[in-house]
């Protein structure tokens, strides 16, 4: 058993893109005895790429999204250092390649005026949800528009499953631009992690070797006492830390597989259940050669169907891999819990018959297919979170802030970019940088407790109360280990 005998300062739970940030902060500043649990076998959680068709493919984050406006996005430049080669997204045209289920293209005029109608619509409910949010408002007075064609119900997907997913102004399109860019690299997406993490990690021929990261340890518990945390791995381990970060999915925190000990409190577990968790599935699908059209404009295609996000949008992938002869449809929530549940060969045939409703019987059969399950993986339980527009900002407040020595990062952790690579990036770095403050003023309190201490064992006491009272005042959501904890929950 390789439980460790001494405790490290920090141990960080999980190892994509947070977890890594948060770790090489706490390295840059002289934390080196940290501990990285991670429960898979490799780093970089939701970026993941697989090899399929002879290319590879990007199963989690594919989009370096927010780029050529006036700040730099920080991941635009780790991907620029890296050398990572991207492909411009042009999602300007789509409206237009919208096909009817017999193989016809909507008429422009027709998708537009659609386009428009949705637009007005879910902008009327948006600012009625905002008055209704604000107290401006009691109740919605609108003549609610429901899609009920099929191109109604294609756009309303588009809309709300794509592009108003989230609500403008759209803080990544504002502070870097709303440019986005498919990674379309060997190397994968998640080489930006293998960089990352080698700069504070050692590593060997490309392959990490360094004994403070440990793939394949589940954490199953967390106790806290009142100055130290103790986790425990699924295969009997125990490690001992002063802090813990804990950088695992919203879908993971709600879905037990870490219990806390004590019980995490009733404000932390009330704001994980508000948040929502969106599931989306990119299934790729190989061609012997290629029957749906290339010229520009044409990279991204919708199929409009009397069933709302059934095998609605569609890319080609001829711009990132030319000649790959690749497909991707993606699906959401209901439609990708459903997909995941059935064997692949139903979604083929599933995805066939829409095919040849768009291009004719004659295309031929996909040679594979590869479709992703994030929503059954225990270790996601889901893709990325999504705030409601009208939420109460204490709801992400109260999930990102810590509980005595445990802090909380990851993309739903982030203010302002939840969902994205570079909001659980940031996210990262910045936990650690309030860890490392936290730490700071434990050291002086310390400090400044120990010579008292050496005199009477009753001053032992008085640094109970000292190190409890300043918790309290500094932060009013954690709670201390005193013993008078239940005080102030
Ligand atoms: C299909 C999909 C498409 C996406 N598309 C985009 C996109 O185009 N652009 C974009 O910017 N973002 C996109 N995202 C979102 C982006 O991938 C995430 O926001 C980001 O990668 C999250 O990083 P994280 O560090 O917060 O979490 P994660 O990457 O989930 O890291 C958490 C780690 O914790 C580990 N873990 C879980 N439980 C335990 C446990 N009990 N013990 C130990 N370890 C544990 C996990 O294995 C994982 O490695 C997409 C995500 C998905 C899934």
């Amino acid at each position: 058993m390789d439980s460790s005998s001494s405790p490290s300062s920090v141990i960080i739970i999980g190892a994509g893109i947070s977890g890594i940030s948060a770790a090489k902060v706490l390295a840059e500043n002289g934390v080196e005895d940290l501990l990285i649990l991670e429960a898979t076998d490799r780093i970089g959680g939701r970026i993941r790429k697989e090899d399929f068709g002879g290319v590879s493919v990007e199963l989690g984050a594919g989009w370096i999204a927010g780029v050529g406006g006036k700040e730099t996005n920080p991941i635009w430049e780790l991907a620029h250092n890296a050398n990572l080669h991207t492909c411009f997204s042009d999602y300007s045209n789509v409206r237009y390649n919208i096909y009817d289920q017999g193989g016809k293209i909507f008429p422009s005029g027709v998708a537009a005026h659609s386009y428009k109608k949705a637009v007005d619509a879910a902008i009327e409910i948006l600012r009625e949800q905002e008055a209704t949010s604000c107290g401006t408002q009691s109740q919605k007075n609108s003549t609610t528009f429901l899609p009920k064609t099929p191109i109604e119900l294609a756009i309303d997907f588009i809309l709300h499953d794509f592009e108003m997913a989230e609500v403008e102004p759209i803080s990544t399109y504002v502070e870097y631009g709303e440019r986005e860019y498919l990674v379309a690299d060997g190397r994968g997406y998640e080489y930006l992690l293998y960089k990352m993490a080698e700069s504070f990690l050692i590593s060997d021929d490309g392959k990490i070797v360094d004994n403070r990261l440990k793939l394949n340890k589940v954490v199953r518990e967390i106790q806290q006492s009142k100055d130290s945390v103790m986790v425990k791995t699924e295969d009997g381990c125990v490690y001992k830390a002063n802090y813990v970060i804990i950088s695992v999915s919203i879908g993971v925190l709600l879905s037990n597989l870490i219990s806390f000990t004590p019980a995490l409190p009733k404000w932390k577990t009330e704001a994980i259940e508000k948040c929502d968790i969106v599931v989306y599935t990119k299934i790729f699908l190989k061609f012997p050669f290629k029957f749906w059209p290339c010229e520009q404009g044409k990279e991204f295609f919708i199929y409009a169907h009397e069933r709302r996000g059934y095998y609605t949008f569609w890319q080609h992938m001829e711009n990132a891999y030319p000649g790959s002869n690749i497909l991707v449809v993606t699906l959401t929530n209901e439609e990708s819990k459903r997909v995941e549940s059935q064997p692949d060969e139903e979604t083929l045939n599933e995805a066939m018959g829409v095919l040849r409703n768009m291009f004719g019987p004659n295309i031929p059969n996909a040679a594979s297919i590869l479709v992703p399950r994030w929503w059954n993986n225990k270790f996601q339980r889901g893709c990325y979170s999504n705030y409601p527009f009208f939420n109460n900002n204490q709801v992400i407040q109260d999930i990102k802030a810590s509980v005595g020595h445990i802090f909380f990062t990851g993309e739903h952790t982030s203010e302002r970019f939840s969902g994205y690579v570079h909001g659980a990036y940031l996210a990262g770095i910045d936990t650690a940088k309030t860890l490392l403050e936290e730490m700071k003023d434990d050291e002086e309190a310390n400090l400044l407790l120990e010579p008292l201490l050496a005199l009477t064992d009753s001053l032992k006491l008085a640094q109970t109360d000292a190190v409890s009272g300043k918790l309290k005042c500094d932060l009013p959501r954690k709670f201390s280990l005193s013993g008078i904890s239940d005080g102030i929950l």
